[in-house]
């Protein structure tokens, strides 16, 4: 699942995995997890998430090695928030490489940066900022970065002939509809 942040990749991801019954991996999560647990990896990470920076490619990429090899991740799996560099990716491909898998389809969910950033205002007045990378400040620094380091992905997937593109700018339930009928018109 890829998309700049607020986009709704999350829920979208949530929802694919009530539907097809298969796991849904956000590293997002995982770190937020490990912050909250305060363990050696929540503590390094905590710092560049508050910044909306990326965590190291080395730590990230060890994170979603371990993950992908838990029993619920044997008939597939939804990826959400990983890979965000090429780096990633290439990596990404050799990992499922090496358990005879691959990246069966990219999902883009597509929204304009000026609606994003009106989403993250709204999601601070409404809930204080419940997530400490919620602030306008932060949320600036983390579409830079997809801009920069993690669009650049999607011209790879492209290339493979596995990017599908989605209008984010509907409602939960259309953009959901919206997935569904191009996977399954796909496969
Ligand atoms: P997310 O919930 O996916 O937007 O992730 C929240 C924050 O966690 C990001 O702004 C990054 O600091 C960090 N993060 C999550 N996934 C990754 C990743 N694949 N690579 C590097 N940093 C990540």
């Amino acid at each position: 699942m890829f998309g700049p942040p607020g986009a709704g990749i999350g829920t979208q991801a949530e929802v694919l995995r009530d539907r097809y019954g298969i796991a849904h991996l956000s590293t997002g999560d995982m770190l937020r997890a490990a912050v909250a647990a305060d363990t050696d990896l929540g503590r390094e990470a905590k710092v560049i998430m508050d910044r909306g920076d990326l965590v190291p490619d080395d730590v990230i990429c060890g994170v979603v090695a371990e993950r992908i090899d838990q029993p619920d991740c044997a008939n597939g799996f939804i990826l959400d928030g990983f890979p965000r560099t090429l780096g990633h990716a290439e990596h990404l491909d050799q990992m499922l490489k090496e358990k005879g898998k691959q990246v069966d389809r990219v999902v883009q969910i597509k929204v304009p940066d000026g609606v994003l950033v009106d989403r993250i205002k709204k999601r601070i007045a409404e809930t204080g900022g419940s997530r400490s990378d919620d602030s306008v400040e932060t949320l600036t620094n983390r579409l830079a970065v997809y801009h920069e380091q993690t669009a650049p992905v999607l011209p790879y997937y492209a290339s493979k002939g596995v990017l599908m593109e989605i209008d984010g700018q509907a409602s939960i339930d259309e953009v959901s509809k919206s997935i569904f009928a191009n996977l399954e018109q796909a496969s």
